[in-house]
């Protein structure tokens, strides 16, 4: 089939989408580092300029952190980046994005380096500067397409996806109220593959409270924290496998000090995975169990923080049926796109909660993410940005069935 002529302008920029992708590496992006984030924001407000459209820097809600004696303390985190295109036009499309790296500034990992092949080894290269790059790409082609007035856009770009997107979790929800499909920019696999079904994720602090005594004199007057703690995670951990697929993992544990004094506070963070939706009520009455259970002893408090923050994603008739769309755009371009699931989760599943069909793993091809290895494809940059392309295309030529717009939560 011939492409519409317009794809071969992404080939022409190549060099220039190499070239912003490693300067915005350059820029430390952290999802705590507030002032490179703010320096983002308005990089790459100013380079989506070139679509013609102008775009807000808005700010997040604030984070509820569990501090290390147990307390919860709000922090702010960085902005959002939101960029609108033709409000009006009956068929919405929302691009979203994260600006934010697990690189902050303390990290070892600051700069790019070329590896050759085809390959360049850099902070947030791949996860997901390079699919932020993918988007503007995607849409300056788009709008020389001759159907373009029948789309309309939103790209949102957040900068506390790493840490659980909860700053920006109220603007995310919102903007899929607003749209009628949803496509995110998160890597796919090295070979192109993309996520299917997601399993959802929860992180939870478990703050255990006793008593201090001297560990002398009145050792009988204490209450100890830490071994109140420990037979509550041995319950916890016993959970993984109550549902198939279902994982608890025990992540972190502080508590005590002086060896000589009882410790009477002890903290446990933890992540949970889930395959299915209803997995989230059990476990969520099992860890309530256990929580009971522990104040029910006379003197101990048990107090469990956080929540399930991306429920699971898995394969609706809709993202099925957009799936269809990408991979006939894949194999109009000589691509073949396949999909399988996945335990990792993203804003893909916040948005499918939030009624939203979407596909989530349309940004570059690279690997080695999250860590000091991470690198990118150059090659993917063209290939998934014509990708996008080809789909908005599609999208506004009026031959493929829309859903219905979520309804308003
Ligand atoms: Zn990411």
């Amino acid at each position: 089939m011939s492409l519409p002529p317009f794809l071969s302008s992404i080939d022409e920029q190549k060099d220039q989408m190499i070239h912003d992708v490693l300067s915005w590496s350059n820029i430390n992006s952290g999802s705590l580092n507030l002032l490179g984030l703010e320096r983002m924001a308005y990089t790459l407000r100013k380079a989506f300029e070139i679509t013609g459209a102008s775009g807000e820097v808005l700010p997040s809600d604030p984070m509820t952190v569990i501090t290390d004696t147990g307390a919860e303390q709000q922090i702010k985190v960085g902005p959002i980046l939101r960029i609108v295109k033709r409000p009006e036009a009956n068929r919405q499309i929302l691009l979203c994005g994260h600006m934010d790296t697990v690189f902050d500034t303390s990290s070892d990992f600051q700069t790019w380096e070329d590896l050759g092949g085809g390959k360049i080894r850099g902070p947030g290269v791949t996860d997901m500067k390079g699919g932020l790059r993918v988007i503007l790409a995607a849409l300056q082609a788009f709008e020389q397409s001759p159907h373009k007035d029948q789309l309309g856009w939103e790209v949102l770009i957040n900068a506390d996806e790493e840490i659980g997107s909860f700053g920006s979790r109220r603007h995310l929800v919102e903007a899929a109220g607003r749209a009628n499909l949803g496509l995110v920019y998160e890597p796919s696999m090295p070979d192109g593959t993309l996520a299917g079904a997601r399993k959802g994720s929860g992180n939870f602090t478990l703050v255990v409270t006793g008593k201090a005594a001297h560990a002398g004199r009145e050792h009988h007057l204490g209450r100890n924290a830490i071994t109140a703690l420990s037979s509550m995670i041995l319950d916890l951990n016993s959970l993984t496998g109550g549902r198939p697929d279902l994982t608890v993992n025990i992540g972190k544990i502080e508590g005590g000090g002086a060896l000589n004094v009882v410790p009477d506070l002890a903290i446990c963070r933890f992540n949970v995975r889930m395959k299915e939706p209803s997995d989230q009520d059990w476990l969520q009455d099992a860890m309530d169990s256990i929580v009971a259970k522990m104040n029910n002893k006379a003197d101990y408090t048990a107090i469990l923080h956080g929540s399930f923050s991306r429920p699971p994603k898995p394969m609706s008739p809709m993202i099925t049926q957009l799936f269809d769309l990408v991979r006939m755009c894949g194999s109009d371009l000589g691509i073949e796109i396949k999909q399988q699931p996945t335990g990792g989760c993203c804003d893909g599943n916040n948005l499918a909660a939030a009624g939203l069909p979407n596909i989530d793993t349309l940004g570059v091809r690279g690997a080695n993410i999250h860590s000091n290895q991470e690198f990118i494809i150059t090659d993917s940059l063209t290939e998934r940005a014509k990708l996008t392309a080809l789909i908005l295309h599609k999208l506004s030529s009026g031959n493929i069935p829309f859903p219905k717009k979520a309804p308003a939560s």
